[in-house]
């Protein structure tokens, strides 16, 4: 369905949620903004729903444009999809890839060595133990999961040319990254268009390009993991030109009905169980997307203490927003004044955790 915004929206200042739908907030005093011209759509892709805004003359065509490059992307990818590039190479063991879909699996395979294994697209035999691809959901037997640990690995997949080989037994998924792919793709064909500004919501992740149309920054709200239906954030980000992507475990999962347990979708590649090591919320801030996207699922596996000494080894062009299982939240030093939150923050920098 496309919504077109009218003048009474175009009063309203965007507060961003970093999960869900995008909620908008009145503010009286934003009467610059009617000035720009404003389109917006909301899409369903990728199994999510996404929420496209875009300010400037051209902002229809960009729009537009910014729709066809989601479902382009989406028909590439999916591996709902039989015929996408990632089901043929499932398929086959092999395929030859489009640039874009090289890229995202050349930037998985560097996340994979950067994060020792914690980023790991060679999950998805493990996803389809689980139930997640086809949402037959159910604890995997334990021999079955064994088998399925023992093939995985991206160390075994290779990229060479554009050409994807993976052993016996493999499959990958790109579910982890290609959000924030497709976030980064539609800042630059905001560009393309001339904008002034635009926003992107995919599923809760979060891109914005430049600021607000009247100069201010964007406010990005980011989801309470602890209650996840609710309008309570566990901060709120100030910000322009940069995503914010977020994993946590209430964004996808099942209850097991004979035991009353939870299951999420973000698996740690060592156990083959959905990760457990004390994160509630990771909140990736990048500049760039499809890095933030691969992030946001590796800190939500590696948890607190590896999360913080990733971002000091690697950290000059991200920053980190995460809550722990005891509701406490930390911030990487160079985001700090700009995040306000509810809750005890802990500001993390290169020589301790204040
Ligand atoms: P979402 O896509 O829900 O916003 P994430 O970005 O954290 O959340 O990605 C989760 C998806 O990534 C899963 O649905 C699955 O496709 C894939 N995935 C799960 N575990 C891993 C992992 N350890 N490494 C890489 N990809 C993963
Ligand atoms: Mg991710």
């Amino acid at each position: 369905m496309r919504l077109r915004l009218g003048a009474a929206a175009l009063c309203m200042a965007l507060l961003l949620t970093g999960c869900g739908a995008a909620a908008q907030e009145s503010s009286p005093d934003t009467g610059t903004e009617s000035e720009v011209p404003s389109a917006s759509t909301d899409i369903f892709a990728m199994d999510t729903y996404m929420t496209v805004t875009c300010y400037g003359e051209r902002c229809e065509e960009a729009v537009e444009a910014a729709e066809n490059e989601i479902r382009r992307l989406d028909d590439l990818l999916s591996v709902g999809n039989a015929d996408s590039e990632i089901s043929v190479v499932n398929r086959d063991g092999t395929g030859t890839v489009s640039e874009d879909t090289a890229e995202m699996v050349a930037e998985a395979l560097s996340l994979y060595d950067t994060t020792g294994g914690a980023f790991d697209i060679t999950v998805y035999p493990l996803m389809e133990l689980w139930g997640f691809t086809t949402g037959a959901f159910a604890v995997p037997d334990a021999a079955a999961l064994a088998d399925a640990l023992a093939a995985s690995g991206s160390d075994k997949v290779t990229l060479d040319g554009g050409i994807v080989t993976l052993p016996e037994g493999q499959g990958i998924d790109l579910g982890g990254i290609a959000k924030g792919f497709t976030s980064a793709r539609l800042m630059e064909i905001f560009k393309e268009y001339d904008l002034v500004s635009g926003v992107v919501s995919l599923g809760g992740n979060v891109q914005c390009y430049g600021t607000k149309p009247d100069g201010s920054l964007w406010r990005c709200g980011i989801q309470d993991p602890n209650h996840p239906d609710s309008d309570s954030y566990l901060g709120v980000l100030s910000l322009a030109d940069k995503a914010v992507i977020t994993s946590g475990a209430y964004e996808r999962y099942f209850v097991d009905e004979a035991t009353g347990e939870t299951y999420h979708h973000i698996l740690d590649p060592k156990t083959g169980y959905p990760a457990n090591n004390g994160l509630l919320s990771v909140s990736v801030v990048s500049a760039n997307g499809m890095l933030a996207d691969g992030l946001s699922t590796a800190c939500y596996v590696m948890g607190l203490k590896q999360s913080i000494d990733y971002w000091r080894s690697y950290g000059s062009d991200f920053d980190l927003i995460l809550m722990d299982e005891s509701g406490e939240v930390y911030v990487t030093e160079p985001i700090a004044e700009q995040f306000t939150s509810d809750f005890t923050v802990h500001v993390i920098s290169q020589e301790g955790v204040s």
